[in-house]
């Protein structure tokens, strides 16, 4: 049984495949983070080991032990340990060896490379070379958050699948009937999952995650709330943040737009639709106090710095301007 949920289009697709003999040597299996694209591939490296009758069967010996990590010849390769922001040539070169090698306890060798996109280039090249030239029964699964960034000439090597969000609803229904979440903590987590199953699965059983983000929306009313000498404070950590960890920050961002855009909605009352629908009362007395304008300005301003981050602008002027565009002191 194929465990990720909600695929159909994707799972449909590989199932054929398996059933006419005729899977592809590389994948690429792009979709946001934690949409579901390990769970998928990790299904495709049971499904082409398994021997029952209808694979992935789930139960039996190889399925329990690619499920675990722990199938000799399942291999996932991703950043190392060392905090690199890179995956090396070093990396893909002993997968190189290793995809040269017969499969030691299964029929297929698969290798899973988690978040492609950060292969350096020579790692990339390197890679090029194995998928130009395949060997039998090896299977390479490419993940990746945007596929636009590797190179044209991996991408043109794989069968490329798409993986969408899910309609909140289903992952809600997903969190209070297979994991037993009760239905008002389900319906929180499913929106703000943004359809991201695994994300809403850690935070079901994880309470620092929901703690951090109480955490992160206390700190935006914070800045909301407070006149511009006091937001100007607030950068140094933003800056420190962000030298720490980019994604940390992106995160950040995502909140902050995310409570923007329920604003706008209360606003154009479409107040069903928010994401933050745990603090709607505060949404809904906020929105009172900015205009429409103001609002969308707000949304396009945090839009923008996350923009000029990516393109390696001064982190602390865009986070500058950023607290510059938010109206001062109307936190309702
Ligand atoms: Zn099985």
């Amino acid at each position: 049984m194929w465990q990720v949920v909600g695929q159909s289009r994707a799972v449909s697709l590989l199932q054929r495949s398996l059933e006419r003999g005729s899977i592809a040597h590389a994948y690429l299996v792009v979709g946001p983070p934690h949409v579901g694209k390990m769970t998928l591939a990790l299904n495709l490296a049971q499904a082409l080991n398994c021997p029952e009758a209808e694979p992935p069967c789930g139960l039996c010996d190889s399925c329990q032990k690619i499920a675990s990590g722990k199938h000799a010849d399942v291999q996932t390769i991703g950043l190392d340990s060392n905090n690199s922001a890179e995956i090396g040539i070093d990396q893909i070169r002993q997968v190189q060896h290793s995809s040269n090698l017969p499969p030691f306890e299964g029929r297929h060798k698969v290798f899973i490379i988690d978040r492609a996109e950060l292969m350096s280039t020579e790692a990339a090249n390197c890679l090029l070379k194995t998928l130009e030239e395949p060997a039998a029964g090896v299977v390479f699964i490419l993940l990746a958050a945007n596929g636009g960034v590797l190179p044209a000439t991996v991408v043109s090597r794989c069968q490329k699948l798409e993986l969408s969000p899910l309609p909140a609803s289903e992952v809600e229904a997903v969190l209070s009937q297979r994991w037993g979440v009760e239905q008002q903590r389900a319906e929180l987590l499913a929106r703000l999952s943004h359809g991201c199953l695994g994300w809403a699965i850690a935070a079901a059983s994880d309470e620092r995650l929901l703690k951090q983000r109480d955490e992160r929306v206390e700190g935006l009313l914070d800045i909301i709330g407070a006149d511009y000498g006091v937001r100007f404070d607030y950068v140094p950590r933003l800056v420190g943040w962000f030298g720490q960890s980019r994604g940390l920050v992106q995160e950040i961002l995502d909140l902050w737009l995310d409570w923007w855009r329920d604003l706008l909605l209360v606003k154009l009352g479409s107040g069903g639709a928010i994401t933050n629908i745990d603090h709607e009362a505060v949404l809904v007395g906020m929105a009172r106090g900015y205009r429409l304008e103001q609002i969308r300005s707000v949304i396009n301003g945090i839009q923008a710095t996350g923009e000029q981050l990516r393109q390696n602008a001064n982190p602390r002027l865009a986070f500058e301007v950023l607290m510059l565009s938010i109206p001062e002191g109307r936190g309702g």
